[in-house]
């Protein structure tokens, strides 16, 4: 796969991923009610000598779900064990993972949703009781061996709550949902992480990369790191607003953090749908992605800029999409509305809603 300019999923250079990442809480920047409650939930677990309850994160990739899995696990003084579901293949597979866990052990599961049904079940149990149950031998000769396990903390992450199944969910004691992050809290971390990278930024600079970032922390890293490239073999090493408005240029990326793929989706369903609606499998092969990087990375900041809505007929663009990409708006044509008093939804379909704290 081509090097994406922004897309969380291709990150491509993990050494910058993990220096730049938060190590304590206190340098979470942004999702105070999150950071407060977990404060609140870590303080109570430790006074009681407990390990923490199972922590369900869920939201668009890059606003920090793996970054708050390590940060438990150092404000817990505890160990982090990080796996991701479509690597469990099979039940041995997980039994191999809870069996060697510490009492108090983060135990991370990254794209939960991916989790096979034949390794649910002993993972219900394992939250519940601390045990699972083990078959061994075959045949009329098979006996079923009751292994006790540690007491740990289990994080699940997902990009799609919706697909998690609800038996699996509720045994998540602790639900937290993250969202985009606003303007001041993007420009907090993009000014740390330039910090971190040793490179001077103005603050004109800081406020053009916040708006570009599509409200997502590893996105606006990764662009911060694009920028340096620019000013150091451009100009003449400072992250000026002149480096970043040109290095938007380059990287075909808009004032409101819109990059072509976005503009394609939004013209797609305009100019071959009639403004939608539209079906998501439709409109994916039509732009010519994977369903899945669809629905999971363009369609939820689309729906928080309020420029296409998800209803139960498939896709429709707002009136904003047609001003956006330079269209007049229909006279009696199917738009959606953006919310009014220029505050977009938050991405959150009704199935996320239960989510929601
Ligand atoms: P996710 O697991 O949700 O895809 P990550 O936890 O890997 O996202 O975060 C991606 C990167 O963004 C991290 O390397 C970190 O540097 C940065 N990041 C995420 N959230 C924050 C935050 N609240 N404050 C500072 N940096 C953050």
């Amino acid at each position: 796969m081509d090097e994406h300019p922004v897309r969380p999923e291709f990150e491509d250079d993990d050494v910058y991923e993990n220096r730049l990442r938060p190590q304590r809480l206190e340098d979470f920047l942004g999702q105070e009610q999150i950071k407060d409650n977990l404060r609140v939930f870590i303080t109570a677990a430790k006074e009681r000598g407990e390990c923490l309850d199972h922590l369900f994160l869920s939201g668009p990739p890059g606003l920090g779900k793996t970054t708050l899995a390590n940060i438990m696990a150092r404000e817990m003084e505890t160990d982090l064990r990080v796996t991701s579901a479509p690597a469990l293949e099979k039940p041995k597979d997980l039994a191999g993972i809870l069996t060697t866990l510490q009492d108090g052990t983060i135990f991370f599961i990254d794209e939960i949703h991916r989790l096979k049904s034949s390794l649910e079940e002993m993972l219900y149990v394992a939250m519940e009781d601390y045990e699972i149950d083990w078959v061994i031998g075959q045949g009329p000769a098979a006996r079923t061996l009751r292994v006790p396990l540690p007491q740990f903390t289990l994080v699940g992450a997902t990009t799609r709550p919706g697909m998690v199944a609800a038996p699996l969910f509720t045994r998540f004691g602790i639900p937290l949902r993250l969202d985009f992050y606003r303007h001041e809290e993007l420009e907090a971390i993009i000014r740390r992480s330039a910090t971190i990278l040793e490179v001077p930024i103005d603050e004109a600079a800081v406020g053009v990369l916040a708006d570009s970032c599509r409200g997502t922390p590893r996105v606006a890293n990764r662009l911060l790191r694009r920028m340096r490239d620019f000013a150091q073999v451009l100009g003449d090493g400072p992250i000026t607003s002149a480096v970043v408005s040109d290095g938007m240029k380059r990287l075909n990326i808009d004032k409101n953090g819109l990059e072509e793929q976005d503009r394609q989706i939004l013209r797609t369903i305009v100019e071959m749908y009639g403004g939608g609606p539209v079906g998501a499998e439709t409109l994916a092969i039509s732009v010519g992605e994977e369903i899945d990087s669809l629905e999971v990375f363009y369609e939820p900041f689309l729906i928080q800029q309020g420029l296409i809505q998800r209803t139960a007929r498939g896709r429709v663009a707002t009136r904003r999409a047609y001003e956006i990409i330079g269209l007049p708006v229909p006279e009696n044509g199917q738009v959606g509305t953006t919310p009014p008093n220029g505050t977009p939804g938050n991405g959150a379909t009704r199935e996320d809603q239960r989510f929601l704290f």
